[in-house]
């Protein structure tokens, strides 16, 4: 992959490589932006790549061609932003990585950090190498939720791959988190959403961070609009979530960012599954599967969808 980057910016074919760098400590990645051949070798691919970096692919490609180093799960992303219009397939070149599973970082509550050497994929989860020695914590302790129910052997969308398909064995329904909320009768899910958004603080890194999440300027930031004030309280939570529910719908791809980044640990991938079930109950088709499709939800057919005002 280092080695692909670095030619893709040699021959100038790309302006710019986003990827994965060493974070701050070795349990830790960051995004980074390559834009000279000789950096190419600080790029890393390990369990820590955990961000999704689509979200960086919008203003990069207004520079120019970028390459993009992807998991299977993010590379939806992208067929969500070219069905969307946001990137022209032929500005991106798509470096899809085999992945195994991402760490999630609760695993190592045991673990002393400041020992921590190294983070692997090892065959039955992910080995943590200290000074003490190496310490394997088993697949589902050690991976993100979202990897427990992957279905993605490889990238729906690549240039280039990197690694062997991955034979995948969900250990989970994707649909597990809302099992229990599907059952509740209608007031009790209210009283469960109404007690999760009092917590929320809206400093809108779950919006930050998401790669459907692209308008220019957010309805909640607008001087003049008075459903989402600027105080915190539970109504205006309260809108602010379901009206970013519904202009995600159909475009989210369940990468869990949103959740991930989520200081207050708000149970935002409920909201968004409960969303994907729906569109693909209605519609038929998940986020993030189909390039050729139009929008999900930014389609009007009139043949099949009769305007009753215009009878
Ligand atoms: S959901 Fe799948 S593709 Fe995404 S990080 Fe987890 S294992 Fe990798
Ligand atoms: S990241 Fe969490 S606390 Fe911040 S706005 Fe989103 S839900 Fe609220
Ligand atoms: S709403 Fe959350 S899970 Fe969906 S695409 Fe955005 S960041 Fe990813």
């Amino acid at each position: 992959m280092r080695q692909k980057a670095k030619e893709l910016l040699e021959s100038g074919e790309v302006k710019v490589v986003i990827g994965y760098g060493q974070g701050s400590a070795p349990f830790k990645s960051t995004p980074i932006f390559i834009e000279k051949p000789e950096d190419a070798h600080k790029l890393i691919w390990n369990p820590t790549c955990v961000n999704n970096l689509t979200v960086y692919l919008r203003d990069a490609c207004r520079q120019g061609k970028a390459a993009i180093v992807v998991k299977p799960c993010d590379a939806r992303s992208i067929i969500e932003l070219i069905r969307e219009n946001q990137i022209e397939r032929d500005d991106v070149v798509i470096l899809a990585m085999s992945c195994p599973g991402v760490l999630n970082l609760d695993a190592l509550a045991e673990i002393d950090l400041a020992d921590v050497k190294s983070v692997e994929w090892h065959q039955s989860g992910i080995a943590i190498k200290t000074n003490a020695g190496e310490t394997i914590i088993p697949s589902e302790k050690a991976f993100a939720s979202k990897c427990l129910s992957c279905e993605l052997a490889e990238s729906p969308i690549a240039d280039k791959k990197f690694g062997e398909p991955i034979e995948r064995h969900p250990i989970r329904s994707k649909y597990a988190d809302i099992e229990e909320l599907e059952k509740m009768l209608p007031k009790e899910r209210r009283a469960y959403w109404a007690r999760q958004f009092a917590r929320c603080i809206r400093c809108y890194a779950c919006r930050s961070v998401c790669p459907g999440c692209y308008c220019k300027e957010c309805f909640t930031d607008k001087p003049c609009q008075l459903w989402v004030l600027r105080s915190t309280d539970v109504e205006s939570n309260w809108f602010f979530h379901f009206s970013r529910a519904m202009h995600t719908a159909g475009r989210c791809i369940a990468c869990g960012e949103c959740e991930r980044v989520c200081p207050m640990g708000i149970p935002l991938m409920r909201l968004n599954q409960k969303m994907r079930k729906e569109v693909r109950e209605m519609f038929g088709e998940e986020a993030g599967t189909n390039p050729e499709a139009p929008p999900t939800l930014g389609t009007f057919d009139l043949k099949n969808d009769p305007d009753p005002c215009s009878e």
